[in-house]
C-alpha cells in the first residue's frame, strides 16, 4: 500500500496513518465547516452535498479516538472575537478589527502591511482554538496524558499547514495541532482504507469540543464569520434576541460586500472581503483615513473556504461557478436546519467557560485561546 503515500507525498499523510496505527498514541481529530460540503465531490456523489454524518461515520473507521470539530470552536472564536470587537468599540481600541481566521490573510498583512497588525483580532484561528484545547481541557475531561494525544485537523487548504507550523501555537506546552491535512487528503486516506464512504451511516461527533450551532458553521463561506458575529453581537449588547438571524447583506459571493447594521443605539459598519486581489482599496481607506467602518472580514480564497486549494477540485472553469454556489446553498441550508444558530447558545461553549475558562477575554482564553503577529519579510 505504499504508492498511495508516494504519490500524495504531502508530509502529513502517511503521519496520520501511522497514527492511527500506534496503540500507544490517542489521536482526537477536528474538520472544518467546508470540509462537509466538499468532500461528497470526491467520491462521485452530488457538487455540494452535506455529508457532516457520514465524514464523522469515516473518521471513525478510520480509528481516530475522538471525533471532534471545528465547528464548535468556531463558536468559541465567536464568543472571543465578538467580546474583543464590542471591548474596542467601547475603550476607543484599534479599529476597524480585522477578522483572524484565515491564515494567508493574517500572513498577508504581516508580510505586506505590518503597520496594520494591530487590526488583526489577537484571536487564533478556529483551527488553533481547538487544538489548544485538545491537549488541555479535552486531555482533563478524557483523563489521558496529552503527551499521548496526536491532534490532527482536516482542513480546506494548505495555508493550514502553515499556520499549525508556526511556532508560536504551543499554547498547550505542544504543538497544539501536529498534523494537518486537506479535505483531498482524506478522501485519499477515506480511499486507502477501503471505506464504502456512499454508503456509511451518519455519526455524531464527541462531547465535549463536538457540538456547533448554525453560526459556527457558516464561518466556511464568505461573509459567515461576520454574519455569526453579528447574530452574538447583536445580543450580547442589546440583550434582546435578534429580528432574523439571516443576515442577508453580508452573504453572496462578491469580492466586498458593505452593509451597516443597527446593533441597539451603535450603528455598526462592515465589510466583507472575498479574495486578496480585493483587499487593497479597503486598506488604502485604513491608510488614508477615509475609513468610517468597523469591522473587516477577509478571506483569502474568492468564495472563502468552501473554495479553498485543498478541496475537491473543479477542473472545469465552466463549472467552477456552479459547484461554488452548490456548495454554498449547502452551508446555509445546513445552518438553517440546525437547532441552534446563534454562537452564545451553544451549551458545550457555555460548559467550557463554566468549567474551564472562565469567561470570554479573561486569562486562561488569553493564554490559550489568543495569540500575536510577527513581521515578515
Ligand atoms: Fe484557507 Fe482559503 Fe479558507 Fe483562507 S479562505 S482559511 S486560505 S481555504
Amino acid at each position: 500500500k505504499e504508492p498511495l503515500f508516494a504519490a500524495h507525498n504531502m508530509g502529513h499523510v502517511q503521519q496520520v496513518w501511522q497514527a492511527l496505527n500506534d496503540p500507544d498514541v490517542v489521536t482526537m481529530v477536528q474538520c472544518a465547516p467546508a470540509v462537509r460540503v466538499g468532500l461528497a465531490e470526491d467520491f462521485g456523489m452530488e457538487s455540494g452535498e452535506l455529508v457532516a454524518g457520514k465524514m464523522i461515520t469515516a473518521l471513525r473507521k478510520l480509528g481516530f479516538d475522538k471525533v471532534y470539530d471545528t465547528n464548535f470552536t468556531a463558536d468559541l472564536t465567536i464568543m472571543e472575537e465578538g467580546s474583543e470587537l464590542i471591548k474596542r468599540i467601547q475603550e476607543n481600541g484599534v479599529l476597524p478589527m480585522f477578522t483572524s481566521c484565515c491564515p494567508a490573510w493574517v500572513k498577508y498583512v504581516e508580510q505586506e502591511h505590518y503597520d496594520l497588525q494591530a487590526n488583526l483580532s489577537s484571536c487564533k484561528s478556529p483551527q488553533q482554538m481547538a487544538g489548544a484545547l485538545f491537549k488541555t481541557y479535552g486531555a482533563q475531561v478524557d483523563k489521558i496524558d496529552p503527551k499521548k494525544i496526536v491532534s490532527v485537523s482536516v482542513m480546506p487548504c494548505t495555508a493550514k499547514k502553515f499556520e499549525a507550523a508556526r511556532p508560536e501555537m504551543k499554547a498547550s506546552g505542544f504543538q497544539d495541532v501536529d498534523l494537518v491535512l486537506t479535505t483531498r487528503e482524506l478522501a485519499n486516506l477515506i480511499k486507502y482504507a477501503g471505506i464504502d464512504f456512499k454508503h456509511l451511516e451518519a455519526g455524531k461527533p464527541d462531547s465535549v469540543l463536538g457540538n456547533y450551532t448554525g453560526a459556527g458553521h457558516i464561518f466556511g463561506v464568505t461573509g459567515g464569520v461576520m454574519e455569526a458575529a453579528l447574530r452574538t453581537g447583536y445580543e450580547l449588547i442589546t440583550g434582546k434576541p435578534i429580528d432574523d438571524v439571516n443576515i442577508l447583506e453580508v452573504r453572496h459571493s462578491q469580492g466586498v460586500k458593505r452593509a451597516t447594521i443597527q446593533v441597539g443605539d451603535l450603528t455598526i459598519k462592515t465589510v466583507v472581503v472575498a479574495g486578496l486581489a480585493n483587499v487593497e482599496p479597503v486598506l488604502e481607506q485604513i491608510k488614508n483615513g477615509t475609513a468610517d467602518f468597523q469591522f473587516v472580514e477577509v478571506m483569502a480564497c474568492p468564495q472563502g473556504c468552501i473554495s479553498g486549494g485543498g478541496q475537491p477540485k473543479v477542473l472545469l472553469e465552466t463549472e467552477r461557478t456552479d459547484v461554488y454556489a452548490k456548495r454554498m446553498d449547502s452551508m446555509y441550508k445546513h445552518d438553517e436546519e440546525l437547532p441552534l444558530r446563534k454562537s452564545h447558545e451553544n451549551p458545550e461553549v457555555a460548559k467550557l467557560y463554566k468549567d474551564f475558562l472562565g469567561k470570554p477575554l479573561g486569562h486562561k482564553s488569553h493564554e490559550l485561546l489568543h495569540t500575536h503577529y510577527v513581521r515578515r519579510g
